[in-house]
């Protein structure tokens, strides 16, 4: 019996790969590449989608040797989410570079989408309107590369999301899933379809759109060393953490505390929407049932303590900023707002930047790193807060994931601030989990009944019963930010 799955997670920085032992469950071979952006102009992000072909071809061969193909049960595919790839139909050739999800060039037209298409667009697709989406990206490529334009009239172009261009190459299918599919502002979260109007709108004909599949379909078959494997299970990045977190019912949520901060909880089978600039997105759809979720980010969480490094220089590693933190009770007063490319929901000002308050003569390094690390809670109480009220549900417990998850410090001041238990499991590549444990059930070597009690817990941080102290600190918190949107 074939018993190993190779999950792969094409991440913006980085490829990896990961080989699932489904027996074990447990990861027994790794292997990751380094990709690279470039950067053409101010607020511009590419990448070469031909590098990101060949790095995933190269982690994918690394893994199949490792336990050899006859032994592969078959691939599970996660990737970064909203960038956009152009390519001809008949080679699989790139046509221009992909446009990256963090790329603003198309800031300036997105901003100007108001009125009845704004609402069309929160109503269908769960999203507002920003360049971070897919559909601008492939609006601004049909009008700026000619190449594009002449496959298109031929009938030859295919325009997609990472995961489409890999699924592509990889078995020759022109398909999407749900999850990539509901990140482009052209999808329809409860019809699960494309849909026209929106389209139509963008410029955008159906035609070169792949078909939007289930996350757990079979993708199709590639071949490794003579032998078929199948494609199955296809998720966003941070869908497959909500995944692995085994955040399977209405109330679960995870936060991925990574370069930024990732925060989606789970709202059932019924699509919630936001008032308060949150986006409805698809969580899974698995057994014919699609699980929603409200996503909620920060610009920067992770980032900031690498600006302690290498900006301030006051700390020699991320690490070290837990042990600096724990050296003094409190942050003296000082409040930190990490606005550094402005705030996100529920402030929303692009305009906004960071600020230090409270400094006294008193003030040490220490209580400055302290206060840059509860900033990165405060910003996730912010989406929690938004969260409930939203969805007028409970969360019951955070589970938490991404590089600076192990943050010990951070972790315990989370749970305090949100007064709910942060669970932080034994593995935390979560992403990769997520989506081999999505790719097993897709090809029936781990019952849909099993998932619920694999998770690992590592550490549960219990929140502080004193309330009136972390939400009197909260609410400094939020004094600082004021004086943040104030100075802009
Ligand atoms: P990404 O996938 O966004 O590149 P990762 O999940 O790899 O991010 O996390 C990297 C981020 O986590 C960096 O910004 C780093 O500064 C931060 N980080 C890593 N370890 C710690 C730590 N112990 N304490 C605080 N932050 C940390």
């Amino acid at each position: 019996m074939k018993k190993y799955v190779i999950a792969l997670d094409e991440g913006t920085t980085s490829v990896r790969a990961g080989v699932y032992d489904t027996e074990k469950g447990a990861f027994v071979h790794r292997a990751q590449q380094e990709v690279g952006q470039s950067f053409p102009h101010s607020g511009w992000v590419e990448q070469d989608a031909n590098e990101i072909y060949y790095k995933v071809m190269y982690v994918l061969n690394d893994c199949i040797q490792a336990v050899g193909a006859e032994n592969v049960a078959g691939i599970g595919i996660a990737n970064q989410r909203e960038t956009v790839v152009f390519w001809n139909r008949e080679t699989g050739e790139p046509v221009c570079p992909a446009i990256v999800w963090q790329c603003r060039r198309t800031g300036k037209y997105c901003a100007s989408i108001g009125g009845e298409v704004k609402k069309q667009i929160k109503e269908k697709t769960g999203l507002l309107p920003d360049a971070y989406f897919s559909a601008s990206k492939i609006k601004w490529n049909l009008e700026n590369v000619p190449e594009a334009r002449k496959l298109m009239d031929e009938g030859k172009l295919c325009a997609g999301t990472v995961d489409s261009f890999i699924i592509f190459r990889l078995t020759g299918k022109f398909l999407t899933d749900y999850t990539n599919a509901s990140r482009t502002m052209l999808f329809d979260i409860r019809k699960m379809k494309w849909d026209e109007e929106l389209c139509e709108f963008f410029g955008i004909s159906l035609e070169i759109l792949p078909i939007p599949v289930a996350s757990d379909s079979v993708f199709g078959t590639t071949k490794f060393a003579g032998k078929e494997i199948p494609v199955a299970g296809v998720l966003g990045d941070q869908q497959a953490a909500l995944f692995d977190q085994g955040c399977y019912r209405e109330g679960d949520g995870k936060i991925t505390y990574g370069t930024g901060l990732f925060m989606l909880f789970h709202t059932g089978e019924k699509c919630v929407f936001s008032d308060s600039g949150l986006l409805t997105t698809v969580g899974y759809t698995l057994g014919g049932k699609t699980a929603y979720a409200l996503e909620g980010s920060a610009f920067n969480a992770g980032s900031t303590v690498q600006w302690l490094r290498d900006g301030l220089g006051v700390i020699k590693s991320s690490a070290e900023s837990e042990e600096i933190a724990r050296s003094v009770p409190d942050s003296g007063g000082v409040n930190f707002v990490p606005a550094f490319t402005g705030l996100g929901a529920p402030h929303w000002n692009s305009e906004a930047r960071g600020l230090f308050s409270g400094i006294s003569r008193g003030t040490t390094r220490a209580h400055i790193v302290r206060a840059v690390l509860e900033s990165i809670a405060f910003g996730a109480r912010d989406l929690a807060d938004c969260m409930i009220r939203d969805s007028g549900i409970c969360l019951r417990e955070i589970r938490c994931d991404g590089g600076a998850s192990a943050n010990s410090f951070l972790m315990q001041f989370q749970a305090d601030v949100l007064g709910i238990a942060v669970n932080r499991p034994q593995e935390r590549e979560s992403t990769l989990l997520g989506v081999a444990l999505l790719s097993a059930v897709s090809l029936g070597l781990l019952s849909e009944d099993k998932l619920d009690g694999r998770r690992v817990s590592e550490k549960i941080f219990m929140p502080s019963p004193d309330r009136v102290k972390f939400d009197g600190l909260y609410k400094n918190y939020l004094m600082a930010v004021k004086r943040a949107l104030l100075s802009e």
